[in-house]
Order: structure tokens, then sequence, then C-alpha cells
């Protein structure tokens, strides 16, 4: 008998890519989705086939699930900074009263769970590169905070459930990543540049765009995931590609790569975005032997063809 999973969120951007994957693995793939911010397009694929079944359901309210279950990936939520400021509630609700459920069922099934966290629990680093072990520094008032809080409250959770009941839980701590299925309006730098170049738009650069990211390309990632669901990993793991650049420069980056005439334009900074950050990778190549595979060039020609598509 195949295994079986619950991904929930699991018709969003990394949902339906990790659905490939254990799907491709021979898993049994249950995909629950709010469709909030997921698609079903991003899941269209693999409907009528007999090992995959979707769920359209608010993860914030008791789950229900027939049958047994041997892993969760816990991946619902709005996750670009536009969807959580103008879906707050439901970014606070889906990281605790989603996150609390999804481990009930867990807890009830006897099933692995694997929390999608995110680098924004380091908040504006006071470290650089962050590693594993630094606290973050994050502003519990601002308008970020409703979803560094929800995914600090979700690994808080995570753990007490490990600790109390006894769950075998995991914590990957996701930096920013990117690949086909990102949804171009999505409010985050690499799509609205994609879309501002390809568009012949101004690319707007907040701030003077001197603040860092270190961006990962998909696959890399949900390889990272897949070992890591597939380890005894507690405490969380860093996955990201650490090649960090200059939100500036990656803006001309894009304009290279996708040849374009567009100027670059300068826009206000928003509030309590991260200066800096970049993975410190050191604790997930010892403990699951991974490193990124794909150089940031290679992975955005790679995703400019989506871009493109999209934009057409
Ligand atoms: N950013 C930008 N222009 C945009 C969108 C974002 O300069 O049109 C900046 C944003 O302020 C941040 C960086 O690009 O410094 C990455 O932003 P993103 O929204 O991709 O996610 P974040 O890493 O902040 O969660």
């Amino acid at each position: 008998m195949s295994k079986r999973v619950l991904i929930t969120g699991g018709a969003g951007f990394l949902g339906s890519h990790l659905c490939d994957r254990f799907f491709n693995e021979g898993w049994d793939v249950i995909c629950m989705d709010n469709l909030l911010t997921g698609a079903k397009s991003n899941i269209a694929h693999l409907i009528g086939e007999d090992r995959f079944s979707f769920i359209k359901h608010d993860v914030t309210n008791y789950i229900v699930v027939e049958g047994d279950l041997d892993l969760i990936l816990h991946f619902a939520s709005p996750a670009s900074p536009i969807d959580y400021l103008e879906m707050p509630i439901q970014t606070l609700k889906v990281g605790s009263l989603g996150t609390h459920k999804a481990l009930g069922l867990a807890k009830a099934k006897n099933a692995k769970f694997l929390l999608a966290s995110t680098s924004e629990v380091y908040g504006d680093p006071k470290i650089h590169p962050q590693n594993e072990d630094y606290w973050g520094n994050v502003n519990p008032v601002g308008t970020r905070g409703v979803y560094d809080e929800a995914k600090r409250f979700a690994e808080a959770m995570t753990m007490a459930y490990h600790r109390f009941h006894g769950i075998d839980t995991g914590i990957v701590r996701i930096f920013n990543t990117y690949g086909s299925r990102m949804r171009l309006r999505d409010g985050r730098a690499l799509p609205t540049f994609f879309r501002q170049a390809l568009q012949g738009e101004p690319i707007t650069v907040f701030g003077d765009g001197s603040q860092t990211r270190s961006f990962t390309y998909v696959d890399d990632l949900v390889e990272g995931i897949y070992r890591l669901a597939m380890s005894d990993e507690v405490y969380p793991v860093n996955i990201g590609n650490p090649e960090e650049i200059t939100i500036l420069d990656f803006a001309k980056e894009i304009i290279d790569i996708t040849g374009s005439n567009s100027k670059i334009v300068f826009k206000e900074l928003p509030e309590d975005d991260p200066q800096v950050r970049q993975p410190d990778v050191s604790k997930v190549l010892k403990v699951l032997d991974w490193e990124p595979k794909v150089s940031r060039r290679e992975g955005l020609m790679k995703t400019m063809k989506y871009f493109k598509e999209q934009v057409g």
C-alpha cells in the first residue's frame, strides 16, 4: 500500500510542487486548500488520478480526513507581504488555529507533521547570515507581525505537540523561493519585476534597493523538504540558496535576463522590511546532505518561460 500524505495549502505555489513530488514518489496525495491564495489550475494535471484527491477546506476549522495518514505537510498560509497585509486575520488564524487543527489531526492519525515556517521568524535580523539558533528581531505590532508572529507561534505549537504528545515533527524555515506557479500579482519582488520588465513598465524598487535577499529555485527547495520529511530532525532547518543579492542589483539582473528597456523607479520602503536576508546553510548540509543545485541565473532563465506565458 502506498503511503498517504495530506498537504494543506496544496493548491498554492509551494504546496502544488510538493503534491507533484510526493505523487511522483508513489504516495497517495490529499491536497487541502480553501483557494484563498491557491488555485485549482496549479493541480489541474493531478485531478482524476487515483492516488490524488482534492478537498476544499479552510484548515482553521476542524479537519476531517478519512482513513490513515502517514504524513502531514502544513503549508497553508498567505505568504507574500501584500497578501498578509490584505488578509491579516486569515494569516494569523491559519498560522495559529490552522496549525493547531493540523497537529490535532497528526496526533489522531499518528502521522508525522512537517511545518512550513519561514525566514520571517528572524524578522529584521541582527546577525548575518541567519542560523537556526538565532531567535530573531520581530516587531509584534508592525504590519508584518501578523505573519511573523503566526509562524513563530506555529513553531512553538509544533514543538509543544512533539514534547507533550510525542508527535514526530519537523520544521522547515523557508527563504525566498521562486519558480512556476507563483502568482504574477502577489506583490513580491520577483514576479513583480518579471511582469514589469516583460511589459516594459518601470521596475519598482522599494527604498534605495540596498536591502538583500537570497533566492531559491523551487525544485531545490522541494528536494530539501522531501529529505527533511524523511529524516528524524525535529528542530528547525533553514532551506535556502545562500547566493545573496541587493534588490537593486536583482532588478538590474531581471532587466538583463528579459532584455527589457524598463527603467528603475524608487518607491517607499515598506514597514519593517528586513535589511538583509541570507540563510546559514551549514545545518541543512550536515543533517540532510542538501545544497542548492540551481544557480540564480539558471533558475531565473527557467522561470522566465513561465512568466512570459502568464504575461502573454
Ligand atoms: N520589493 C521591491 N519592489 C517590489 C516588491 C518588493 O523593491 O515591487 C522589495 C521588498 O521591499 C523587499 C524585497 O524586494 O525588500 C523582497 O520583497 P518580497 O516582497 O519579494 O518578499 P520579502 O523577502 O520581503 O518577504
